[in-house]
């Protein structure tokens, strides 16, 4: 059987009365605690008669239970369907009513918007679970005994329904499967070199592909433990570091431990490896942890359609090379088993160095967009590439850069302005913390570039003097015609800059 909860438990190590677990609130779970509670859990979702395929929708706060629900879904061969915490109501009825679950959870202070909604979908089960092991879940699931044959499925059997982050628009709910997942986890297992005493520090949410499939997966497929964190607080993360190996972040995760003191040499030197995704790490910031810990971040591009795409080498790459290394400012390497192309508007393979769409195939490329067959038909090639909507290029040596996004591209009197270039360029300049540039209509250019500017801590910013620092340095067409310096940039749950927001914010600047 392909289970992916299967792989995962045969990888448990033979002592089951080790930690597999251990809590911000001292609360510890075993190995066996995991292998019987996820067997309670499956029993209770198999005594509901669900028809097969049927999708089980999770909106709680993170908590291990809410982790076991996730494998006890994988293991009773059902569709696991996250949700961002931070959806309300509007939010909620259009991914319930999308996905139609069987099954909805969520937390009891929520039961009652959430189970109007359910219930008007046609949903018959809602359950609750709160992050102190209380509510109807458990309740129930304490009834049915700890044995349980995990479901047997097929690789290309469904296992998750993962609603993609929405930074370029709505949210789409990308189809993996059990074979997507096991393959992607033991392609990691091994290119970052997972050691039979890592100890992970998980501090992601678990509604998202780096907190519940990169992180969890990792650690699971490993056997490693993890010290499990609620929420993300610097302090406590780094103190977690003396007892922990591995880390796994987004790069505002990284970016806040830089703010602390405590953050030094020796608070890491238990480390091994610190991995950061999601979203892109500043150079800046690779540089400066390198600095203040010794450690040099590894940085990996990956997608919730996708799984993991490429990564840095943990340790040098014998495909590229005795002095392949983690490279700041780049995402490495298609990962073993990953094809990946750039391409030309036209679909024509571009020579390497030359910004194009990535284009990516491979064991761990799902099975398509949940009820959008246009849609997936779409984003799809003739020859089954994966269009990611991700512009990149491909160096001589094999490292890939992700340049931006598709939809972000803007084009300015019918030249490609590239956001990421002038962001480069800006951030480079003394006393700018960071940038983001976005396309806005123009009546004679069709669109032009606007800038939005973050000053660092202390450091007064003129945005003529921005603007005019970059025509002294690049073509006219790429200047941005506009620039604000403001506070903050508008950013998601999973610190991804949502350029839409901007891009609606600015929108009537020259119309
Ligand atoms: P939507 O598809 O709804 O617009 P989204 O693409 O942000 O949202 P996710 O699947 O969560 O949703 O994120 C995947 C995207 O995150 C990638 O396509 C890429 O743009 C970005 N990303 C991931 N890792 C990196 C990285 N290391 N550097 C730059 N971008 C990254
Ligand atoms: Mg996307």
């Amino acid at each position: 059987s392909h289970n992916l909860y299967a792989a995962l438990r045969a990888a448990f190590p033979t002592d089951l009365n080790a930690v597999a677990v251990e809590t911000d609130e001292g609360l510890h779970y075993t190995w066996l605690d995991l292998e019987r509670s996820t067997a309670m859990v499956a029993n209770l979702l198999k005594s509901l008669d669900l028809p097969n395929g049927s999708r089980v929708a999770v909106q709680v706060e993170k908590s291990v239970e809410a982790m076991i629900l996730y494998l006890a879904t994988l293991r009773a061969g059902y569709v696991f369907l996250p949700l961002n915490t931070a959806y309300q109501s509007a939010e909620i009825e259009y991914f319930i009513g999308n996905a139609e679950p069987a099954v909805v959870v969520c937390s009891s202070a929520n039961f009652g918007w959430v189970s109007k909604i359910a219930f008007k979908a046609g949903t018959h089960h809602v359950f609750t679970l709160n992050d102190d092991r209380t509510g109807s879940l458990l309740d129930r699931a304490s009834h049915h005994t700890d044995q349980h044959t995990p479901e047997p499925c097929k690789a290309d059997d469904l296992a998750a329904i993962l609603y993609t982050s929405g930074t370029t628009g709505r949210s789409k709910g990308a189809m993996l499967t059990h074979g997507n997942m096991l393959s992607n986890a033991l392609t990691l297992k091994d290119y970052w070199g997972w050691k039979k005493n890592d100890v992970l520090i998980h501090a992601l949410p678990i509604f998202h592909v780096h907190g519940l499939f990169v992180a969890i997966h990792g650690a699971l497929i490993n056997g490693s433990k993890m010290i499990w964190m609620a929420k993300f607080d610097p302090k406590r993360a780094i103190a977690n570091m003396a007892k922990a190996t591995v880390f796994m972040g987004v790069p505002t995760l990284y970016v806040r431990m830089l703010a602390e003191p405590s953050l030094t040499r020796d608070a890491v030197k238990n480390m091994r490896l610190f991995i950061a995704g999601s979203a892109p790490l500043l150079i800046e910031t690779f540089a400066e942890w390198q600095t203040r810990t010794g450690q040099t971040i590894l940085e990996r591009y990956g997608m919730s359609e996708t799984a993991m795409l490429t990564s840095n080498p943990y340790s040098a790459d014998a495909r590229y090379g005795k002095q392949s290394e983690r490279r700041g400012g780049t995402v490495g390497f298609p990962l073993p088993g990953v094809s990946l192309r750039v391409r030309g508007d036209d679909g024509q393979d571009l020579p390497v160095g030359e910004i194009g769409g990535i284009q990516v195939r491979g064991p761990n490329v799902f099975k398509g967009y949940w009820r959008m067959p246009e849609k997936t038909a779409e984003e799809f090639t003739a020859d089954g590439f994966f269009r990611t909507g991700d512009v990149g290029k491909v160096d001589e040596r094999g490292y890939v850069t992700i340049v931006g996004r598709s939809k972000d591209l803007i084009i300015s009197g019918g030249y490609n302005v590239y956001p990421a270039e002038i962001e480069g360029y800006i951030n480079e300049m003394k006393g700018v913390s960071e940038s983001a540039v976005v396309g806005v209509t123009h009546p004679d250019f069709g669109e032009v570039g606007v800038a939005v500017v973050i000053a660092k801590p202390g450091a007064t910013l003129q945005p003529e003097a921005i603007v005019a620092e970059l025509k002294s340095k690049l073509a006219n067409f790429k200047i941005p015609k506009k620039c604000f310096v403001v506070s903050e940039l508008p950013r998601n749950t999973m610190g991804k800059v949502q350029k839409n927001l901007l891009r609606e914010q600015y929108k009537s600047l020259f119309a």
